[in-house]
């Protein structure tokens, strides 16, 4: 028996789109086809005729942060945040700095399972682990088999900060992973060239909020998204590259993906969206927002991305989402930047930008940005039930009205940040309802959904 029809939207694929209803049985997908609403007369009807019918959002690379007895809600928040941005799954990390103990952070499955026990009736959508590798645990290799065994195939490792990887480590968790099916997701950037760049600056006493981009050059990521495919193509595995900023490196990218090698690479929207041009500003509360790392880049290197996202050297868009704030981790006056917080909110915006950038801009289309934001994260990432609109996947759909258009403010959101680095951007396009597995988490623009109704995605790649 069908518990709930979607009828008359456009339902949107990474292939095509179509107007179509959308039936759901058992919070799944049943059947896509013109006139079921119709044919079923004693079913609850949800009317979607000039809105589109998207897949829910896969975001697959958040910071979100346990929860703590100071601030208890701020993993739901984040969730919560999320679903109003048309995200009904992300993967979160456990890093040092997302609240992990120091046990949980020196082991991976003691970290494992104490993020599942932290998170378990929090979160308001579904969401799963990506771990993070770094050079204080005890053995990582060792651990990883049974890591990947419960469910968490994914995981990150750094070749920059004093938890970075050497080549050496690098190396043979690349050989691991591949051995175990699992994925590595690397941060590129080279550390000797960065700490030396730095220690130049603040010995010249260059210390203010933009001088952390030209410590951080372009060649940095290059040369090191460049090291770690090689690694991975010596070592017999696929490699996925984290926050891709420049043209540089997706030239590395696409070289490797041109010989047939797996090699996946994302971008995040600050990059698409923003340039180096907002470190020039004088005001110093100004630039302090926009300190990530990798830094923002120049106008070529922008379009660059986009080029990318259409011709395929880049496979997604996820948000690097790390819920800092400026009235603590970004606070001023500013330390030396090396110092600063070099993290930005983005778990509600994606879609926003996406859209409003990239489909509503002419630079990407419709089809492209729902593989991009969903059908390719929830393949690449172990998600067989995520990501597309299909019979028999989970009904976590958003629909969405192409004709609204929305300036996005702080002051609308409800992450746990309190700044968005796209404060101000006019972007066409709003989400108006959100369903995970047929039911309403946000229903015409209100949070519906319930703490704890996210289920932990035990994922494989195999
Ligand atoms: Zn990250």
């Amino acid at each position: 028996m069908t518990d709930l029809v979607i009828a008359g939207g456009t339902v949107v694929t990474a292939a095509r789109s179509f107007v179509a209803d959308v039936a759901i049985t058992d919070g799944r997908i049943d059947s896509v086809a013109p006139g079921l609403a119709a044919r079923q007369r004693d079913v609850p009807v949800l009317d979607a005729s000039g809105l589109l019918v998207l897949p829910g959002v896969v975001d697959v690379h958040t910071h979100t942060r346990l929860p703590t007895d100071e601030r208890p809600d701020r993993f739901y928040a984040d969730s919560v945040a999320a679903a109003f941005g048309g995200t009904t799954t992300f993967l979160a990390f456990n890093n040092p700095g997302t609240g992990i103990s120091e046990g949980g952070a020196s082991s991976l499955l003691r970290g494992l399972a104490e993020f599942r026990s932290r998170t378990e009736g929090e979160s308001a959508i579904d969401y799963g682990l990506s771990s993070v590798v770094t050079g204080q645990q005890a053995d990582p290799m060792g651990e990883l088999p049974a890591l990947i065994g419960s469910g968490v195939p994914t995981f990150k490792a750094f070749m920059v900060y004093d938890f970075r990887l050497s080549d050496d480590r690098l190396f043979e968790l690349l050989r691991v992973a591949g051995r175990e099916g699992g994925m590595l997701e690397v941060h590129c950037e080279n550390a000797t060239i960065i700490d030396a760049l730095t220690a130049d600056a603040v010995e010249a006493g260059h210390v203010a909020c933009r001088y952390h981009a030209e410590s951080r050059p372009p060649y940095a990521e290059a040369e090191a998204t460049h090291r770690a495919i090689a690694l991975a193509r010596a070592a017999g595995a696929s490699v996925y590259i984290v926050h891709l900023s420049c043209a540089d490196a997706l030239a590395e990218v696409a070289a490797a993906k041109a010989r047939g090698w797996p090699v996946y690479a994302e971008t995040t929207p600050p990059y698409l969206v923003y340039t180096d041009a907002k470190y020039e500003v004088g005001d110093e509360a100004e630039v302090i927002r926009s300190v990530i790392s990798p830094p923002l880049r120049s106008d070529a290197d922008r379009s660059a991305l986009w080029l990318g996202l259409r011709a395929g050297g880049l496979d997604l868009v996820a948000t690097d989402h790390v819920p800092d704030r400026l009235d603590t981790d970004k606070r001023l006056p500013a330390p030396p930047f090396p110092q600063i917080s070099n993290g930005a909110p983005g778990i509600e915006t994606l879609l926003a930008v996406a859209y409003g950038e990239g489909v509503a801009q002419g630079r990407i289309t419709l089809e492209r940005m729902v593989d991009l934001l969903a059908t390719t994260p929830a393949r690449l990432f172990g998600m067989p039930s995520k990501g597309a609109i299909e019979v028999g996947r989970d009904a976590d759909l958003v629909l969405f009205d192409p004709n609204a258009s929305r300036t996005l403010r702080q002051a609308d959101l409800h992450h746990s940040s309190d700044f968005t680095p796209f404060e101000g951007l006019r972007v066409e396009g709003a989400v108006r309802t959100v369903l995970q597995r047929g039911r309403a988490v946000v229903r015409d623009g209100v949070f519906v959904g319930r703490r704890g109704a996210g289920r932990f995605l035990e994922r494989s790649l195999r």
